[in-house]
């Protein structure tokens, strides 16, 4: 339990980096609270009630490589509730869809040329197999695909998939980026002829979030929902916070870890200039997702990449091929995400309108779908969901120059892809940051 003496931490955000960390530090005898601005704890990987079962409001999956994740939910004695299930891929390109799941799919892909398929099946191989190369950093992944895979499998895969996933930026993004998440990827593939293994909670993310939850309240960790901070001042060595929202409290910090975006960190905390700088510079992408009950499967296939710039989703997330239907009274869950500008026409549609464009072409892949088979339909939309990394990332670093001011945030996780299982290898890192330190 915290003594009078342990230094008092405030982490803002409660998303699985925020909660982790604070569990970590409470263990170990520090004084922490959280500050979630939302009801609901978990961020990017909270979930919702749908069908009397819990559903992450974004798809989730994990990958074998995937061991801070393996390892906290060891920690916490659920390890047990990993399930690692087969998975099948498509890839629909805006006339046809295509089996894409394996080596074998490769092989037999009609859009290529058979030169073309083998050079898509070798050098993804390459990739797979090769190292973390320090020149990727400095190239983009387009001109990398360009020069390796060759101009036909570059048009007809890669660049459609940067773009569905990066819109303007495709041509920006580091091949670093894109070589470590083909490297991520492969470890779910034990032959190259089999399917993708994936792992997944029962329960989904919302079991991890809620074990979080009781082990902080076990250990007293103050966690204030729906609140905010309103003000913020640095007096004497120490961080002053006023809350707002729901609870509205002044607390008094030897260290603040705040865990929100970029642009928020800086109006409220206002760092040196040279480290708010190189925060603005950071590009973002937002992301929505319908969420979809059927009363009928659409396939077998589990991800369909939607490889054309025009559709209004880039993902196809048949949830029910991963896990079963059963958990969800039988119903079929459907997920269309796509990544886009949060200034641009689609992420700023009213609900019924965008489910209108969504469903159109839903359509086009899945003719048979009629609108009465959607039983029941949720939007969410992020603002920031997903940051552009660039060739010559600069990587910020916590410190933000002000003593016991942490800055902690997805977009520092490189080179991997931002995702729960960097979100907790960053709460280990800030954990190891401030016990090596006298803070008070
Ligand atoms: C579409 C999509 C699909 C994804 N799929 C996967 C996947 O398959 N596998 C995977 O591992 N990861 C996936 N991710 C990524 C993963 O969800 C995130 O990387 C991870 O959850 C980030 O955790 P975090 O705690 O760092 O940040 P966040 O989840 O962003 O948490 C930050 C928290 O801070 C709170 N907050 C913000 N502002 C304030 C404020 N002013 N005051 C108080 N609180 C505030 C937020 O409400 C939030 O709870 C996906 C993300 C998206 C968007």
């Amino acid at each position: 339990m915290p003594t009078k003496k342990s230094p008092k931490i405030t982490i803002i955000g409660g998303g699985i980096l925020g909660l982790t960390l604070a569990y970590l530090l409470a263990k170990q005898q520090y004084n922490v609270r959280i500050i979630e601005k939302n009801k609901d704890l978990g961020g990017l990987a909270s979930a919702f009630a749908i069908s009397d079962e819990y559903l992450e409001r974004y798809y989730h999956h994990f990958f074998k490589s995937d061991k801070h994740l393996q390892g906290l939910l060891s920690e916490l004695g659920i390890a047990d509730l990993i399930e690692w299930l087969p998975s099948k891929m498509g890839l629909y390109d805006g006339q046809r869809f295509y089996p894409f799941s394996h080596a074998l799919d490769i092989l037999k892909f009609p859009a290529l040329n058979i030169i073309d398929r083998l050079r898509l099946g070798l050098i993804s191989f390459f990739l797979q197999k090769k190292k973390p190369d320090p020149n990727f950093s400095k190239i983009t992944a387009l001109e990398w695909c360009n020069k390796y895979y060759g101009r036909n499998v570059t048009t007809k895969i890669w660049e459609p998939l940067l773009k569905s996933k990066f819109e303007d930026y495709y041509d920006k993004v580091s091949m670093d980026w894109f070589h470590i998440r083909i490297h991520d990827r492969s470890s779910s593939r034990t032959l190259p002829f089999k399917d993708e293994t994936l792992g997944y909670i029962k329960g989904s993310f919302n079991t991890l979030i809620n074990k979080l939850e009781d082990k902080l309240n076990e250990l007293k960790v103050e966690i204030f929902k729906e609140s905010y901070v309103e003000n913020y001042s640095y007096v004497k060595n120490k961080h002053l916070i006023k809350m707002a929202g729901k609870h509205k409290k002044s607390l008094e910090s030897n260290i603040v870890v705040a865990n929100i975006p970029p642009q928020l960190f800086n109006s409220i905390f206002k760092p040196a200039r040279s480290y708010s700088q190189k925060l603005n510079n950071i590009k973002f992408l937002a992301a929505y997702c319908f969420v979809l009950e059927l009363d009928m499967p659409l396939s077998k296939y589990y991800w369909t990449s939607v490889n054309d710039p025009k559709a209004p989703f880039v993902a196809l997330v048949e949830h029910t091929n991963l896990v079963s239907s059963t958990n969800f009274k039988g119903s079929s869950i459907i997920y269309l995400g796509k990544y886009t500008n949060s200034n641009s026409k689609l992420f700023n549609m009213e609900e019924s309108q965008l489910f209108d464009v969504c469903l159109n072409y839903l359509k086009k892949i899945y003719p048979d779908l009629k609108p009465e088979n959607i039983k029941s339909r949720y939007l969410f939309r992020a603002p920031q969901a997903q940051h552009i990394v660039t060739s010559n990332y600069s990587v910020l670093s916590y410190e933000t120059g002000r003593k016991g001011l942490l800055y902690a945030h997805f977009s520092q996780i490189y080179p991997h892809d931002r995702g729960t299982n960097y979100a907790i290898a960053q709460a280990y890192e800030l954990f190891n940051l401030i016990s090596s330190r006298k803070w008070n």
